[in-house]
């Protein structure tokens, strides 16, 4: 099969011809017809997560199941499936609980075994982790969930239960900001979108963001106190969707008192670990919420949603590429500008 692999961290990743995965016990190989490009593939590529050599990226899919492993039991060939990024064991304690996104014993595709940026990828623990897409839901949509989309929602709704009214701060406008821009509206949220990038901001508008807010640069805002006097004191909730020392703190700060902050951007650590706020945390009595995917035991919530029209995940797709251009498109991912979505095709004849 073709597959974007790359032999070294850091090293330019090629489109090569590599042997199909088999399906493991337990699992399924899915034929991939739509993954998207993420920043998480980048921090992979860059070295900032345990790989094994060479590597195939690419953990947010949906396809049709094309093998089957010994004891699956729900799932058959030709089924349209997606998977969260996070695959639970679904044996221990949490995935029992039907938190298998805080599974200890996790697989996930593109960082533990080789992704979907490939016309084939392998999933573990099928029956736990496999989700149907229905018909009316394109692979495309499907495959936008598994890992921004899904986190946003239940960073909003699971995490931080978003009420209607509320204020919501969402910074960092790619395709993780976009999608909590877009969940809030839904819940009936006030919402506060921030990033360096207008043309982001412009997006951020066109999915209801109530605020845009440019931060950085030098005509850039402060972001705390444009957000303060946006809300009149501060928002309820507020979302890091970037992951940056900075971008965690402008979130913190721009809470009202007693808000919640959700950590969804993955913060690299400064010195052994990332410098967080904790003053004001303490004294505004803050709640620092951590969102890690989402089981899918709770997709058909967020399903039905997509389903009647309220959550449209398929507007954000901003560009449709092949493998060669994905391959193209990792290594500059960190700095990229783009607004939105990429999703790639790996299969040119779907
Ligand atoms: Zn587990
Ligand atoms: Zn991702």
């Amino acid at each position: 099969m073709r597959a974007v692999i790359f032999d070294a961290i850091g090293a330019t990743p090629e489109v090569r011809e590599v042997p199909e995965p088999v399906a493991p016990d337990g699992g399924v190989v899915v034929r991939v017809h739509a993954t998207g490009l993420c920043r998480s593939d980048w921090h992979a590529w860059a070295g900032h997560d345990e790989i094994a050599l060479p590597h195939v990226p690419g953990h947010e899919l949906a396809g049709v199941v094309s093998a089957v492993g010994a004891g699956v039991a729900k799932w058959r060939v030709g089924d349209r499936v997606t998977v969260p990024f996070v695959c639970g064991c679904g044996e221990c304690e949490w995935c029992r609980q039907g938190d298998a996104q805080v599974c200890p014993d996790q697989e996930q595709p593109g960082f533990t075994h080789w992704g979907s940026f490939a016309e084939y990828v392998a999933l573990h623990a099928a029956d736990t982790n496999l989700v149907a897409v229905p018909e009316t839901v394109s692979f495309e949509a499907a495959a936008s969930l598994g890992c921004r989309f899904a986190t946003a929602y239940r960073g909003l709704v699971g995490r931080a239960q978003v009420a209607a009214g509320e204020w919501v701060t969402v910074i960092g406008a790619g395709g993780v900001g976009l999608s909590a821009v877009m969940i809030a509206k839904a819940l009936g949220a006030r919402v506060v979108a921030v990033d360096r990038n207008p043309e982001a901001l412009a997006v951020a508008k066109q999915l209801g963001a109530d605020h845009v807010v440019v931060s950085g640069g030098e005509d850039g805002a402060e972001v705390a106190t444009a957000v303060h006097d946006l809300t009149i004191g501060g928002s309820h909730v507020a979302v890091d969707a970037v992951g940056s020392e900075e971008t965690c703190s402008d979130a913190i700060h721009s809470l009202r008192r007693r808000g919640r902050h959700v950590q969804i951007g993955l913060l690299p650590p400064v010195d052994g670990h990332p410098r967080v706020p904790m003053a004001r945390v303490i004294a505004w009595e803050l709640d620092l919420l951590g969102s890690h995917g989402m089981a899918a035991v709770d997709y058909p919530g967020m399903l039905a949603l997509i389903e009647q029209g309220t959550l449209r995940p398929q507007d954000l797709i901003e560009r449709v590429v092949g493998l060669d251009e994905a391959a193209a498109m990792l290594p500059t991912f960190d700095r990229a500008t783009v607004a939105g979505m990429t999703m790639i095709h790996p299969v040119t004849t779907n």
